[in-house]
């Protein structure tokens, strides 16, 4: 059963949930569906993965949507207060759901200059009880800081890109210190991981695959992890992982995997 990370919200949000980025529409139904039967308890989607109508069906063939959390994230293009606010409306409508369990801001955009008025506007929705909980994505300190000094509102969740070559420190302690919940997306560094040789010999040690081993090392750090698979047998090695744990020598191990240039994705202070 998958182990849950209280935010500070006071609600709660399953520690491993599935990824659905650039899951085609015409399979995510399926996917989500298959998931949920695996034992998967969370959905992570976005407008632009252009498949939330595909994430509601699967939730609803899965016959438990209402156990499931789900997330879904506002596009940079419909950034400001009132087009936040339609956009959201229409990401409910796709979803065919009355509520989100989590609604993010999916990049700062930092020369929009509109992420304190969008974030208002979740605020705004949060309060309607639409959205549980709301949070960001991609935001750096100076984000964070800038939308917290404006609102006096802490979001509950960061999604940042986050696995062992890009492991995030500084703003990981940032997030601890406030209380904000670490989400790593690309977990698996989108593949990366996959044949280096230091996760090879503590995947081995385990009995474990390399993608277990990667997912463990975020569970063990207290991040939340989506990792993305639309294959049957992937989705149930990706959620087999809660009868092992890391210790201080894998980790330490893993650590060295860190690198400055280690990204796999774009840079949210340029990305706009
Ligand atoms: P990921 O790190 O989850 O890697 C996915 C890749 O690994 C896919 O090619 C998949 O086929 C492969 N894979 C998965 N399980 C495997 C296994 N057991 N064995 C072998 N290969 C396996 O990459 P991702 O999809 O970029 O990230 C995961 C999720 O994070 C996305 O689906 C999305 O929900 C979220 N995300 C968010 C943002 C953001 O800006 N907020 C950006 C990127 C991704």
């Amino acid at each position: 059963m998958t182990p849950s990370i209280t935010l500070n919200d006071g609600r709660t949000m399953p520690q491993l949930g599935l990824g659905v980025w650039q899951s085609p529409p015409e399979v995510t139904a399926e996917v989500v569906r298959m998931a949920v039967e695996k034992g998967y308890r969370a959905v992570d989607t976005a407008m632009i993965y252009r498949n939330e109508e595909a994430v509601g069906e699967g939730l609803r063939a899965s016959g438990l949507a209402d156990q499931v959390f789900l997330t879904t994230k506002l596009w940079n293009a419909d950034q400001g207060y009132d087009r936040t606010l339609r956009a959201f409306d229409e990401s409910l409508a796709r979803l065919q759901v009355d509520s989100l369990d989590l609604y993010l801001i999916h990049w700062p955009t930092p020369d929009r200059n509109l992420y304190v008025e969008t974030w208002r506007a979740l605020v705004k929705l949060k309060a309607e009880g639409r959205a549980k909980s709301i949070g960001v994505s991609n935001f750096a300190i100076g984000h964070l800081q800038r939308v917290i000094d404006e609102t006096g509102v802490v979001p509950a969740v960061n999604q940042i890109e986050l696995h062992p070559r890009f492991a995030q420190a500084e703003l990981r302690a940032f997030h601890a210190r406030l209380g904000i919940a670490t989400e790593s997306w690309s977990p698996l560094g989108r593949g990366h991981m996959f044949d280096n040789p230091v996760v090879a010999k503590v995947a081995s040690k385990h009995g474990k695959t390399a993608a277990q081993t990667v997912i463990r090392w975020h569970l063990d750090l207290g991040l939340i992890v989506i990792p993305k698979s639309v294959h049957a047998e992937r989705l149930a090695e990706n959620i087999d992982v809660f009868d092992f744990t890391l210790d201080a020598d894998d980790l330490a191990a893993l650590a060295a995997l860190d690198v400055p240039d280690g990204r796999v994705g774009l840079d949210p202070m340029t990305f706009n």
